[in-house]
């Protein structure tokens, strides 16, 4: 039997879902959101002693954060070079060594839940061939590591410093070490509006001094002045038994990063993908698998991917892009910083916009 719209990640029968908030609250800083992103400014403000509560809608990593494709890339969104050209030179080169640092620390602080794979960009056309060697280039240019690949999988980029998590398995212990150092954290707890700094929740107000807003999909609905910049898409995965018949070392991208799998430690596959087959369909805030998508999915883990076995998983989980490809990290009304938009790369960017919100909550 297929599971219906859960992650094939979600493999742990003792996890306990969180408790709802009971009650008007009031701490120093409250984080909406706990997914990866709000559990990084979560742990970041418990290792500075903050009093924070943090609350999520459903429960930790019910969003993208733990039903993503598990890859853990350098760089923002946009190619190296792509970046290069849209926020200047310095800026990219900035960001994408943050990132680097990101990576050591999530391999470091999560050795049972990441692999250091390295990743492979393969290209889907002799254009995109182009591209990959334009990436090279910036790449190389700036120091950083890369070189190119040929194999079994095609041709394309290898980069080393990359690798693979699993997802809801890291934002769980995320979780897990900020409730052993103090944190308060809710689940089923939907928060309603952000009023001034009182987060208005379906069980009870909390009164604060800072709110971070960590919503990646849907972030335009809690936070609406935000709703020309930002826009919410479906992503949508299936996974498989294991499928001794492929051998795929590292997780590979491909056609852009449209297409994206890796294959699990049991042998398993998980494959994401197509959005943008779906046209205007997939710019939606409902998060349920399309048949249509499913399909695609399902004759590229065949053809393409060459796995043969039965397929275990199909999900789907909100997103959000903006306009120009980088993350929403910023102070949106007095008193509410939002990070999110991570434009369908946010598992390390999303680390790095919650320690700049952390900075803002304690400094800004
Ligand atoms: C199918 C898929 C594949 C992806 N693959 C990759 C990948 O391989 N690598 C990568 O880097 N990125 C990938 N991404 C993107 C990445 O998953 C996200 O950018 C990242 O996980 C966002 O984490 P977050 O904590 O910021 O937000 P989220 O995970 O969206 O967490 C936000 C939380 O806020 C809660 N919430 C929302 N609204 C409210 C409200 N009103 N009140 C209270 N709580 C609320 C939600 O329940 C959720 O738990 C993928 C995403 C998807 C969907």
């Amino acid at each position: 039997m297929i599971a219906h719209n859960t992650p094939v990640w979600d493999d742990d029968p003792a996890w306990v879902p969180l408790a709802p908030l009971d009650g008007d609250a009031h701490c120093d800083i409250c984080v909406i959101g706990l997914g990866g992103s709000g559990l990084v400014a979560v742990r970041d403000l418990r290792a500075h002693s903050v009093d924070v509560i943090g609350v999520d809608a459903v429960d930790v990593g019910a969003g993208a954060a733990g039903r993503n494709g598990g890859l853990l890339l350098a760089g923002l969104a946009d190619f190296h070079h792509d970046a290069v050209r849209a926020l200047g030179h310095d800026a990219a080169v900035s960001s994408y060594r943050r990132t680097l640092a990101e990576l050591d620390a999530i391999f470091a602080e999560f050795p049972d839940c990441t692999r250091r794979t390295g990743s492979l960009r393969i290209a889907a056309s002799d254009a995109e061939r182009a591209d990959c060697r334009a990436q090279l280039a910036q790449l190389q240019a700036d120091g950083f590591p890369a070189e190119w690949y040929r194999g079994a999988e095609g041709e394309g980029l290898l980069i080393p410093s990359d690798g693979v998590t699993q997802p809801l398995r890291r934002v769980r212990a995320l979780a897990r070490a900020a409730l052993a150092e103090g944190a308060r954290l809710h689940g089923s707890t939907p928060v309603r509006e952000v009023h001034g700094t009182s987060v208005v929740t379906a069980h009870g107000t909390i009164r604060c001094r800072r709110v971070i807003v960590a919503v990646d999909g849907r972030l335009e609905a809690l936070l609406p002045e935000l709703a020309p910049r930002v826009r919410t898409a479906r992503l949508q995965m299936l996974a498989t038994a294991p499928s001794p018949e492929c051998r795929i070392p590292r997780p590979v991208y491909w056609r852009d990063g449209f297409e994206y799998w890796q294959q699990l430690p049991d042998g398993s596959i998980a494959l994401g993908g197509f959005r943008d087959s779906g046209m205007e369909h997939e710019w939606t805030h409902d998060d349920t698998p399309s048949v249509s998508i499913q399909q695609r999915l399902e004759t590229f883990l065949r053809e393409k991917v060459g796995a043969r076995s039965a397929i275990t998983h199909r999900w789907a989980a909100s997103v959000a892009y903006t306009l120009t490809g980088a993350p929403i990290s910023e102070q949106v009304r007095d008193g509410v910083f939002a990070i999110g938009a991570y434009s369908g790369t946010g598992n390390v960017v999303g680390a790095l916009c919650a320690h700049d919100a952390v900075t803002w909550a304690q400094h800004g």
